[in-house]
C-alpha cells in the first residue's frame, strides 16, 4: 500500500471542476470547512482510468508510474494507491483522494480482487470509527470512499462474471457508479446496448492531449476521420459524468456516513458485543467454579473438625 505526498494543482486549472457551483447553502458550509472526497477507482488494467481521472481533474496523478507486461500481470495482486491532490476554487477547498486498485483482474485467479479493496474499504471505515471515539473528534480527516466509479469493458459484450461478483460485493460498502471507458471504441449501436438507461452506465472517454479544432484547443483524441471530443455531449457522457460528481458530492458523502458507515458500524459493535458476552460467561464459570471450591474445602474443615472433637480415648 502506497500512498503518495500531497500535490497542488497549478492555478491555470481553477475554476475546471465547478463545484464552486454547488447550491449556495452547500457552498456557504463548504468554505468554511473545505470539502474531503475520496473517489475509487476500479477496473482492468489498460482500461483508461488514469486518462479519466486526469481529465476529470486536470491533473497527472500518477507521472512517475510504471506500467507493467503481460507476464507480470499475470502474477500481480490488487494494490492500493491513493493519491491526494489539493484544489481550490473561488475560495472553496477540495481535497481529493483518489484511490487507484492497479492489478484488478489481471491475476487468473481474481476472487481474492475483492478482499484487497473490501479490506481497504473497512480499514477506513474502522479508522473513522476509532477516529470518532476519540478525543480530537472535532478534526477527523475523513477518508472513507465515498464513490467507486466501476470500468467496464468495452469489449467484453456487457459485463463479465467478475463486474457482476465485484458488484453485488461491494454495493453494501460504498456508492458505485457503473463507467464505460473508451466509449469511442463502441459503435452507437453497441453503445446502446450497453446501456440500459438514459446515461447509465456512463459511457466516457478520456484524454490527456488537447487538440486544436476551428482555432480553439480542446482535450480529444485523434482520428484519421476526425476528432472525439471529451467535453462534447454529443461524442459522450464525460461532462454528465463530470457535473454528476460535482452536484452530488455532498450527497454522496451523506450516503457513505448514513448508510454504509452505519451499517459497518453496527455491525461492528455486534461483532465487539460477542467476545464481551463470552467474557461475562468466563467469568461466571469462573465464579461457580470458585464457590464449590469454597464448599468443598468448608466441608473438609468440618470433617476435620469433627474428627478433631472425636477424642481417642472415645471410641
Ligand atoms: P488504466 O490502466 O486503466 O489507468 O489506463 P490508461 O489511462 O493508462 O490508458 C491505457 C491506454 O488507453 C492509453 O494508451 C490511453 O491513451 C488509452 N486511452 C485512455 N482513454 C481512452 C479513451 O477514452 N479512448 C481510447 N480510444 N483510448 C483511451
Amino acid at each position: 500500500m502506497s500512498q503518495s505526498g500531497d500535490k497542488k494543482l497549478p492555478s491555470e486549472t481553477v475554476g475546471y471542476v465547478g463545484f464552486a457551483n454547488l447550491p449556495n447553502q452547500v457552498h456557504r458550509k463548504s468554505v468554511k470547512k473545505g470539502f474531503e472526497f475520496t473517489l475509487m477507482v476500479v477496473g482492468e488494467s489498460g482500461l483508461g482510468k488514469s486518462t479519466l481521472i486526469n481529465s476529470l481533474f486536470l491533473t497527472d496523478l500518477y507521472p512517475e508510474r510504471y506500467i507493467p507486461g503481460a507476464a507480470e500481470k499475470i502474477e500481480r495482486t490488487v494494490e492500493i494507491e491513493a493519491s491526494t491532490v489539493e484544489i481550490e476554487e473561488r475560495g472553496v477547498k477540495l481535497r481529493l483522494t483518489v484511490v487507484d486498485t492497479p492489478g484488478y483482474g489481471d491475476a487468473i485467479d481474481s476472487q481474492d480482487c475483492f478482499k484487497t479493496i473490501i479490506y481497504y474499504i473497512d480499514d477506513q471505515f474502522e479508522r473513522y470509527l476509532h477516529d470518532e471515539s476519540g478525543l480530537n473528534r472535532r478534526h477527523i480527516v475523513d477518508n472513507r470512499v465515498h464513490c467507486c466509479f466501476y470500468f467496464i469493458s468495452p469489449f467484453g459484450h456487457g459485463l463479465k462474471p467478475l463486474d457482476v461478483e465485484f458488484m453485488r460485493a461491494l454495493h453494501g460498502k460504498v456508492n458505485i457508479v457503473p463507467v464505460i471507458a473508451k466509449a469511442d471504441t463502441l459503435t452507437l449501436k453497441e453503445r446502446e446496448r450497453l446501456k440500459h438507461r438514459a446515461s447509465i452506465p456512463f459511457s466516457v472517454i478520456g484524454s490527456n492531449q488537447l487538440i486544436e479544432v476551428k482555432g480553439k484547443k480542446i482535450r480529444g483524441r485523434l482520428y484519421p476521420w476526425g476528432v472525439v471530443e471529451v467535453e462534447n455531449p454529443e461524442h459522450n457522457d464525460f461532462l454528465k459524468l463530470r457535473t454528476m460528481l460535482v452536484t452530488h458530492m455532498q450527497d454522496l458523502q451523506e450516503v457513505t456516513q448514513d448508510l454504509h458507515y452505519e451499517n459497518f458500524r453496527s455491525e461492528r459493535l455486534k461483532r465487539s458485543g460477542r467476545p464481551e458476552r463470552e467474557e461475562v460467561v468466563d467469568k461466571d464459570q469462573i465464579l461457580q467454579q470458585k464457590e464449590a471450591e469454597l464448599r468443598r474445602m468448608q466441608e473438609m474443615i468440618a470433617q476435620m473438625q469433627a474428627q478433631m472433637r472425636m477424642k481417642p480415648g472415645d471410641e
